[in-house]
Parts: structure tokens; C-alpha cells; sequence
């Protein structure tokens, strides 16, 4: 027989759980559809699991650089990883039972399986059919990895997640926020790490002057950089451990390798082309700035989209936005994409706000923008042998010198930055900044007091 829903979710992580929360909360019949999982990426191999890896090494750095300097005399008889693993996981379970709570709460149906599309308005999973008035597609991605020869050697961060040891020599290969975040942490827990970017820098789109500083701070951290390296082979050794093959023709040796190259849809299995639900050639999902796809009744969010901007809470507010739209009257409610916050957690953390200095001079001319900068070292490692720098900039527009870009590194950044994207969401300037009286001691009162 087939069950009929007035709204399902096709994924149950972060934009299909929140969507259909909200829709079940206006009395919506519900079902969201999880082959993994409840979570999805950012619960079980993303967002969580990263930051408390993060923690466990900010603990070390702690331990390690800080504790001595601050009068501490500890005698640290080891680290056991396999214990981090396992308070991670078990934080994990427990937002899974939250999860359970919640869907059960709003009297939402968990259904386990692999959805495929049979129809626009069914699909089908474990062999049984469903219909609904309306589907939102939530299916995320999944990491790639290179075609070279032996390229299955490595892991990607998936793998990095099952890891219940360190390794004690680790290449990572990418030039985004994982490879960063994963370098970082690796670092600070303890790994020989080594980070490949095949061009002249990671984190090529975001603020230059961040970068440098992030860049100071990983030699000075120990993380060996590679640039403008690219790997050609991948060999396994008899010890397990691997041999790096680059263009130029050097060779490296690692017991890990981890690809952090990007990820792509997952929309290749779902059977959507009987839907008629267009997509771009990578398979991302074209949508409306309502969410709405090309067919009725089929909605996308999250990083399934064309164009993602692949955060959690991006996929949440889209999510939410849409089933108020859909459930509760909204007409004309949506979704913004833009000055959306974001933090890289590398060691220390990057916090950014809407445009880079190269991307503000390149959209209103130079003569029209002015930034402001400020370098320091925060009292916290100032007062240690381990001086840590943190740098912060503020790009002006016009006269009026509205604040349409904010970037820090630095130490506690990433906690300082919501309460900012607020105030530039609204409109700030930088006459709004020097009208707010510092908060002092702290990192965060520079933004309010740069010359
Ligand atoms: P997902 O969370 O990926 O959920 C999709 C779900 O759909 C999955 O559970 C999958 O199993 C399921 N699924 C797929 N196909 C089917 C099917 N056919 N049938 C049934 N179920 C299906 N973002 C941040 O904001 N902060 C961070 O610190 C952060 N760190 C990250 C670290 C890593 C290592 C990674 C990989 C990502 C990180 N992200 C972070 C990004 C964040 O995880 C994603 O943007 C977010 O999870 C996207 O949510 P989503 O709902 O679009 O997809
Ligand atoms: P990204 O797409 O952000 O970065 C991958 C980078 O790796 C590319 O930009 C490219 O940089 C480089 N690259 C691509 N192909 C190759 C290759 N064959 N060899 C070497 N380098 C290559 O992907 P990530 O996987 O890092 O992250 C995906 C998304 O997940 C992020 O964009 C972010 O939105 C989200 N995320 C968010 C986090 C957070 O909020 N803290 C943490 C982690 C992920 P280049 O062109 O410069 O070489």
C-alpha cells in the first residue's frame, strides 16, 4: 500500500531535519527519509566531530605552549586518541537521541532507507512506495578524491572520522576549509603534518592579509606547507606506509594520506531524471531563490544546490524559510545568500563577514574602499614564550564608510564574529563601530577601535 505525506524529506541532515520540523509544527503530515544516520554530514562527519577534534587539540596547545608560562608544572603521561574517538561518538549518540526526541515530539516519521525517486510526486524505498503534496530533496554531498594511480591509498574525511589512532606522519591534500581544519588539528594533537596545495597558497578566496597571518602561524606551529605541489601516484610500501609521488618528481613518505579536494552532490543515484528536475553538469540541484526547482512540488536546499554555500545553518534557515512559505502562510518568505558568517577552525580560528579587500576593490574601485587593520598579540598567549598573533580587518565603502567585509585570526575570533554579522547585516558603519564603547580586556573591542 502506499503511504501518502503531506511533506517528505528526502535526507535527514541539517536542511531536510529542520525543514520538516518546522512544517510538522504546523500540523503537517511528515516523513523524512535518512539512508545514514540522522544528522547527516555535519552531526556524523562534519561540523561536530571536527570541532570537538579541535577542542582536543586546543587542549594540547593548552597543555603544551601555555599551562608552563601560566605556572602549571604537568607532568602529561600520555594521550590516549582513542579516548577523544570515543567521547565524540558518544556526544554524538546523544544528539542523536535528541533527534529521535524531537521527530517523535512533532510527531514527524523516520523513515531509515535509500530514497529513488519513481515519479515527481513518489518515491520509493526498501521496496515500498511513497507519495507526498510536496518533497524537499536534502541529500548533501560527499567527498571526492583524485584519478591518479593509487589514489585509494588515502583517506578523505570520512575516513579521517574512523581513524582510532593518530598518525604519526599525515600529508593532507586540498586547499579549503577541511584541509586547513584538519592540518590544524592533527597538528595541535601531536602528527607530523603535512599540507599539498597545488597552487601558491590555501584558502585562496578568502582576505589576503588573513591568509598571510594563517600562513606565519602554521610554520611557526610546525605544519610543513607544500605549494604549487601536485601529486601524480600514490605507492604503498611493505610497512603500510606510502610514497608521494609529485610532478616536479620529489618523493615523500607518510603513514596517512587524507584528500580534502571538495565534494560533490549526491543526486547521481536518486533516479531524478524522471522527475525532470534540472541540474547542472556537476549534478547540483538549479533552484529558485524560494527553494522551488523547476518542478512543482520538488524543493532543494543545503549543499545540494546550485550554487551552496555549504554551511549547516545555510541549510537550516533555508530549510526552516521554506516550510514557513509552504506551511504557514509566509508568501514571500526566503532565504538571503549573502554577508553569511562563517568560521574556519584552524589553530588559530578565522572568522569572516562578507567581501575580501581584493573582491571590494574589484566590484566598487579602490578609490571607493577603505580598510582598516589591526595586529596585536592577545594577552592569552602575550604573556607566554608562545606569542600567537591575531589580525583583524574591517573593509569601508564610500563616504559613508558602511562595513560590508570583516575578517579576524586570532585567538577566541571565532566566538566574536555572530554579534558582528549581526550589526553589518543591518547596515553598519564604521562610525556605528567607534560609537560602541570596547569591552575590555578582550580581542574583540579592536574591531570597535581601529584608526
Ligand atoms: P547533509 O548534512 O550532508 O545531509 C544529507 C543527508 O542525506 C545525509 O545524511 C545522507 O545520508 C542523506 N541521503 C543522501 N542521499 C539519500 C537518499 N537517496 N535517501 C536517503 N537519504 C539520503 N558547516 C558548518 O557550518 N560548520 C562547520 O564547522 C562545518 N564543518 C564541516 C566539516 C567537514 C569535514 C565537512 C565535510 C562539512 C562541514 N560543514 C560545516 C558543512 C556542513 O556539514 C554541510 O554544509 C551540511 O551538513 C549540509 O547539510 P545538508 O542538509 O545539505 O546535507
Ligand atoms: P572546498 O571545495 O572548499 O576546497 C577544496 C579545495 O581543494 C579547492 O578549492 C581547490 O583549491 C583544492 N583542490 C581541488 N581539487 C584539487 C586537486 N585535485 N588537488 C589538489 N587540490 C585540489 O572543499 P572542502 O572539501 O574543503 O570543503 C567543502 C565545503 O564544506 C567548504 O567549502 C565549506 O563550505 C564546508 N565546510 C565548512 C567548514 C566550516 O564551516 N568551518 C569546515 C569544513 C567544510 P585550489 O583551487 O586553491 O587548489
Amino acid at each position: 500500500m502506499t503511504k501518502h505525506y503531506d511533506y517528505i524529506a528526502i535526507g535527514g541532515g541539517s536542511g531536510g531535519i529542520s525543514s520538516i520540523n518546522r512544517a510538522a509544527s504546523y500540523g503537517k503530515k511528515c516523513a523524512i527519509i535518512e539512508a545514514e544516520q540522522l544528522g547527516g554530514t555535519c552531526v556524523n562527519l562534519g561540523c561536530v566531530p571536527k570541532k570537538v577534534m579541535w577542542y582536543g587539540a586546543q587542549v594540547a596547545e593548552a597543555i603544551h605552549k601555555y599551562a608552563p608560562d601560566y605556572g602549571f608544572d604537568i607532568d602529561v603521561k600520555g594521550f590516549d586518541f582513542q579516548k577523544l574517538v570515543h567521547s565524540r561518538q558518544q556526544y554524538i549518540e546523544n544528539i542523536h537521541r535528541a533527534y529521535d526526541n524531537n521527530l517523535a515530539k512533532n510527531g514527524v516519521e523516520v523513515i531509515k532507507g535509500f530514497a529513488k525517486f519513481v515519479d515527481s510526486n513518489t518515491v520509493e524505498v526498501n521496496g515500498e512506495h511513497i507519495t507526498a503534496d510536496h518533497i524537499l530533496i536534502a541529500t548533501g554531498g560527499h567527498p571526492i578524491r583524485p584519478d591518479i594511480k593509487g589514489g585509494e591509498h588515502g583517506i578523505d574525511s570520512d575516513g579521517f572520522f574512523a581513524l582510532n589512532q593518530l598518525p604519526k606522519r599525515v600529508a593532507i591534500v586540498g586547499a579549503g576549509y577541511i584541509a586547513v581544519e584538519i592540518a590544524g588539528l592533527l597538528n595541535g594533537l601531536g602528527a607530523e603534518v603535512h599540507l599539498y596545495v597545488r597552487q601558491h597558497s590555501p584558502l585562496r578566496s578568502f582576505d589576503h592579509s588573513i591568509v598571510e597571518t594563517l600562513l606565519i602561524e602554521m610554520e611557526q606551529e610546525g605544519i610543513q606547507l607544500h605549494t604549487n605541489t601536485t601529486l601524480t601516484e600514490v605507492r604503498k610500501n611493505d610497512d603500510e606506509s606510502l610514497t608521494l609521488c609529485t610532478k616536479d618528481g620529489s618523493l615523500d613518505t607518510v603513514d596517512c594520506l587524507i584528500w580534502a579536494i571538495g565534494r560533490a552532490p549526491s543526486t547521481d543515484n536518486i533516479n531524478l531524471q524522471v522527475t525532470g528536475v534540472e541540474t547542472t553538469d556537476t549534478g547540483k540541484i538549479k533552484v529558485d531563490k524560494f527553494q522551488n526547482t523547476n518542478v512543482d512540488g520538488i524543493y532543494a536546499v543545503g549543499d545540494i544546490i546550485e550554487g551552496s554555500i555549504d554551511l549547516t545553518p545555510v541549510a537550516i534557515a533555508a530549510g526552516r524559510r521554506l516550510s514557513e512559505r509552504l506551511f504557514n502562510n509566509k508568501h514571500d518568505e526566503h532565504l538571503v545568500y549573502d554577508l553569511i558568517p562563517t568560521v574556519i577552525f584552524t589553530h588559530p580560528p578565522i572568522g569572516t563577514i562578507g567581501m575580501s579587500e581584493i573582491e571590494a576593490v574589484n566590484e566598487y574601485g579602490k578609490d571607493n574602499i577603505k580598510c582598516y587593520t589591526s595586529t596585536f598579540t592577545p594577552m592569552y598567549s602575550a604573556v607566554t614564550q608562545h606569542r600567537q598573533k591575531c589580525m583583524m580587518k574591517l573593509i569601508c565603502l564610500g563616504d559613508e564608510e558602511k562595513v560590508i567585509g570583516l575578517h579576524g585570526i586570532g585567538f577566541g575570533v571565532d566566538e566574536m564574529i555572530q554579534g558582528f554579522a549581526v550589526a553589518i547585516k543591518m547596515g553598519a558603519t564604521k562610525a556605528d563601530f567607534d560609537n560602541t564603547v570596547a569591552i575590555h580586556p578582550t580581542g574583540s573591542e579592536e574591531f570597535v577601535t581601529m584608526r
